[in-house]
């Protein structure tokens, strides 16, 4: 055992049984090598969590039809992006997988069929946080899929069936971004390496605060309707698979959870980094 795990044994099991559950804001697969103030972000959100019994990513790049967990004992890193330096397609995170938690998720969840999968692995919005966040890859994980045919309400409704899981130890983290459109990066130095520069165009630090507001506010319904957020929202979620995640974590928070937020910045232009963290008093 190491001090790590010793430190993470300490935090122990919160008073109420329950474990925090997470949204992250994933931003480049870079971060899983470059040390940044992101990554000593999810460090420090992995120190002081409970350590998990085992994971359950819902990460914004695995979409499906119909609903899917990975449930292979060893999932494969999968280096699912083009054009990065060499060294990250060397990059492992050799977690183990879990037919336990893959079977209990499939059993707790009554309303949506899930299919057990056991051909895709861990994509990059899955390791490139948990790398961070559990360096040791001694705990268990497991992905959900997006199903593309659901509403955003039936993402949010099939989230909360999820909650028993909280109470056996399982870590849910959603991941993906608040503010996530490619086609309007701006890197103001032109040099890709600053990706990670803190600017923010204006649209998208109004669609983040909106968002964190209506978090602040408990009004859920606004977030599962986003699309009548108007420009700024249109804008920050032109396609919904970063979003959604979000809509996972909210859907588990209860009435005794806290909501507190990190690495809550803008970068290149049109993302955000926000990481939502809800945790019982
Ligand atoms: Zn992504």
């Amino acid at each position: 055992m190491t001090l790590e795990t010793l430190k993470q044994l300490a935090n122990g099991p919160t008073q109420s049984g329950k474990m925090p559950v997470m949204f992250v804001g994933h931003g480049s697969p870079m971060n899983a090598i470059e040390d940044n103030e992101f990554t000593r972000g999810w460090r420090e959100a992995g120190r002081t969590l409970p350590k998990p019994k085992a994971i359950l990513c819902i990460s914004a790049h695995w979409e499906t039809r119909g609903t899917r967990l990975t449930a292979m004992e060893k999932p494969r890193t999968i280096h699912d992006f083009g054009g990065f330096p060499a060294p990250l397609y060397q990059v492992q995170y050799p977690a183990p997988g879990s037919e336990w938690l893959a079977k209990e998720t499939r059993d707790t969840v009554k309303k949506t069929p899930v299919e057990l999968n056991h051909e895709w692995g861990l994509d990059h919005g899955c390791w490139s946080i948990l790398i961070r966040m559990f360096p040791e890859a001694d705990v268990p994980v497991i992905q959900m899929s997006l199903d593309v045919n659901k509403r955003p309400q039936e993402h949010f409704e099939l989230a909360k069936e999820l909650a028993e899981l909280r109470k056996k130890g399982v870590l849910i983290v959603g991941s993906g971004s608040i503010v996530h459109n490619l086609r309007q990066v701006v890197i103001q130095s032109g040099d890709f390496n600053d990706f990670n520069q803190p600017y923010g165009l204006d649209w998208a630090l109004e669609a983040n605060d909106m968002v964190k507001h209506l978090i602040n506010e408990g009004d859920y319904q606004s977030l599962i309707n986003y699309r009548t957020l108007g420009r700024a929202v249109d804008l920050a979620v032109p396609t919904p698979e970063h979003y959604l995640p979000l809509l996972y974590a909210l859907a588990l928070k209860d009435n005794d959870d806290d909501i507190s937020y990190f690495n809550d910045k803008p970068v290149a232009g049109s993302l955000t980094m926000t990481c939502v963290r809800i945790q019982s008093q």
